[in-house]
């Protein structure tokens, strides 16, 4: 009698088909295999993802015989991502249950459903706001303009003879009315200079209220020159309190020095922003670094449109790089349905407009459109919090796609979908 096998690919292990190519991961252990212009493993998979299959398939001795389908049989166990049981073994074909992924408010899927709508529990995704109080600043950082497009960092509107446009204290107190219920993990305070905002008391009284971690995003110089602002904010320093202090190049050292014992005297946490374009930039924060080594930094890195191949260097991934990060389940989930670096963000601009992506179109205007009626939107028809690479090209044929980073600014800033060099 011919003997039969049921062979079966384990629930947890992500299979990707893109054209010719296949993928799978093992998220456990970080194993990768990949197939290319292999179409007896690519017919194998295919039957195996069949719904009806549930990933398990019958297997005769004479199809194991195939050299193709033996060495991929034998990876598939060496990689703990499924095995074969002997069919004389059980009564029917072993059931098991791939997940489907779908988000709990998802708009297509409520949309199909009658007396169901997207805006039931919209305001439970709202994760962080960042409010841009004023555009007027007295520095002159060359990225001005753009660092904010591509990382959070403060921006003002100088250079477009607008400067001194600010957002009413009365508009942020009742955004925080507005968001009273919601469960948001953080909220930046953003300039031009912040501790030039004259209700700036005011404003922390109402953070601290909030009862939020709040970070505010003052320059180094801005820091030296605002003495008055800093005693403001000192007296209502809580833990929730921190700063983020953006350092540019080149950066002057006595200044960094002044801004750095005034924040240690104040007894506030703090990190450093180093804005670099250039090896020479890093070589510098780390020099910078050897001098305040208990300050924790951050290291964003600028596209200023000449240091493509600085980027290509150290932003673009490479397959190792993926594998490293070891990509859970749940990330992977996610990038299938949501984009991670934006979902559940808003930017609130001094103009009072509202972006869940500054390099996207605004969703209203604060203080004439509800944040609950600007999210709804976001997710119906808003084109960030639903921007993932399934949709882009070259991403959707890649067999990468769902264990890639999101698409993030520095995508939109350099004017491609991969930064990778893979494809
Ligand atoms: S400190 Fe910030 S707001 Fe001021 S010029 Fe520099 S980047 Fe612009
Ligand atoms: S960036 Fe896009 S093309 Fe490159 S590896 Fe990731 S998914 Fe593939």
């Amino acid at each position: 009698m011919k003997k039969e096998y049921w062979f079966y690919i384990d629930s947890f292990i992500h299979i990707s088909i893109k054209k010719n190519n296949a993928l799978l991961y093992n998220p456990y252990t970080g194993k990768i295999l990949e197939y290319k212009n292999n179409p007896q493993v690519l017919k194998l998979l295919s039957r195996l993802l069949l719904p009806r299959n549930l990933r398990v398939v019958v297997m005769t001795e004479k199809e194991l015989s195939n050299s193709f389908i033996g060495n991929f049989v034998r990876e598939i166990k060496r990689s703990f991502m499924g095995d074969l049981l002997d069919c004389s073994f059980s009564d029917g074909k072993p059931v098991q249950m791939p997940p489907h992924v779908k988000i709990q408010k998802d708009t297509t899927y409520l949309n199909n459903i009658k007396g169901r709508s997207v805006g039931e529990k919209v305001m439970d995704y709202l994760s962080e706001i960042s409010i841009y109080l004023n555009d007027r600043c007295s520095q002159d950082c060359h990225f001005c303009g753009e660092a904010y497009r591509q990382f959070p960092c403060c921006h003002c509107s100088r250079l477009l003879g607008r400067a001194n446009r600010r957002l009413n204290i009365r508009l942020v107190e009742n955004l925080f009315k507005e968001i009273g219920g919601c469960r948001l993990g953080n909220i930046n305070i953003l300039g031009g200079d912040v501790l030039s905002y004259p209700d700036l008391e005011q404003l922390t009284e109402l953070l601290n209220f909030q009862n939020i971690p709040h970070s505010y995003f003052a320059h180094y110089r801005n820091i030296v020159g605002h003495e008055d602002g800093m005693e403001q904010v000192r007296r209502l320093i809580t833990e929730q309190t921190q700063f983020m202090v953006p350092v540019s190049f080149p950066v002057e050292k006595e200044k960094l020095r002044a801004a750095f014992e005034m924040l240690r005297s104040i007894k506030v946490q703090f990190r450093f922003l180093y804005v670099i374009e250039s090896m020479d930039d890093f070589h510098e924060v780390e020099r910078l670094q050897s001098e305040f080594p208990s300050v924790s930094p951050i290291v964003r890195i600028f596209y200023n449109g000449n240091n493509r191949a600085f980027f290509e260097e150290n932003v673009y991934v490479d397959r190792e790089d993926i594998v490293a990060k070891i990509p859970h389940l749940k990330t992977i989930y996610m990038n299938s349905t949501v984009n991670r670096s934006n979902f559940g963000k808003l930017t609130i601009l001094p103009n009072g407009r509202v972006h869940a992506n500054v390099n996207n179109p605004g969703l209203g205007i604060l203080g004439k459109d509800s944040i609950y009626d600007m999210l709804t939107k976001e997710m119906t028809t808003g084109k960030s919090w639903r921007k993932i690479r399934k949709h882009v090209t070259p991403c959707k044929s890649c067999v990468f796609e769902k264990l890639c980073p999101p698409l993030s600014d520095y995508n939109t800033a350099l004017g491609r979908n991969n930064l990778c060099h893979i494809y």
